[in-house]
């Protein structure tokens, strides 16, 4: 059987589109749309919105204790806890991050490091600023160590984040960067979401969390 033969113009179409489709599958490429995609989100320098926490017990004279994390902070009204990211207001315990986080990056799960989940995937990662710890070589300081008024924090409530994991292919969502415990309001009701889509949830933590938060 005679083999088909391609015109120069055919056969530099064919691999134009192949290179096309190459390109468009790759992490790489995903990843800049990302970084494409998170210049048009919505945000602002400063506060964005707050929530009440569920996780603090009132104390008399108007005062706080949280119990997200062993410092178990108590906050004078006006005042914030350890990670600077909680805050006494008229005697409730607000989150100052939830929905607003600092940074929103597609990465490779290995970068989390993940060696034996998903190998070859990508997660889409989300941190807010603050952290209960204050490591002297902690390579993410400018936003663990810093508070929500200094960074630029975008609009994302969880269903966008979960929506957005799913259109970038991401078949994970990783709370990571600073100590995800001190936006785990936030953390929790994305997992709760992306749990219905079939997205696991990815907690790099460095432990110090309450035994009951987690029942
Ligand atoms: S999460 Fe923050 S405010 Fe709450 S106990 Fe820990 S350091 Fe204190």
């Amino acid at each position: 059987m005679e083999a088909a033969m391609l015109s120069r113009r055919e056969f530099l179409t064919k691999c134009g589109k192949g290179f096309f489709y190459l390109a468009v599958a790759s992490p790489l490429f995903r990843q800049e749309v990302c970084a494409y995609q998170q210049r048009r989100l919505e945000g602002k320098w400063g506060l964005v919105e707050t929530k009440v926490s569920p996780y603090f017990q009132p104390l008399p004279g108007g005062e706080v204790q949280c119990l997200l994390c062993p410092r178990e902070c108590v906050i004078s009204p006006g005042e914030r806890g350890y990670c600077e990211v909680r805050e006494n207001r008229g005697g409730k315990l607000y989150s100052l991050v939830y929905g607003n986080p600092c940074a929103v990056h597609i990465d490779p799960i290995e970068k989390k490091p993940f060696f034996h989940v998903l190998p070859g995937t990508l997660s889409f990662s989300i941190a807010t600023t603050g952290c209960n710890f204050e490591c002297k070589f902690c390579q993410n300081w400018e936003i663990s160590q810093e508070v929500p008024e200094r960074t630029f924090n975008f609009h994302l409530p969880p269903e966008r984040v979960v929506q957005m994991a799913k259109d970038y292919g991401c078949p994970t969502i990783a709370s990571t960067y600073v100590e995800p415990t001190i936006f785990f309001e936030y953390m929790y009701d994305v997992s709760i979401l992306a749990k219905r889509k079939a997205i696991l949830s990815i907690y790099h933590s460095n432990g110090f969390i309450n035994p009951q938060t987690l029942r």
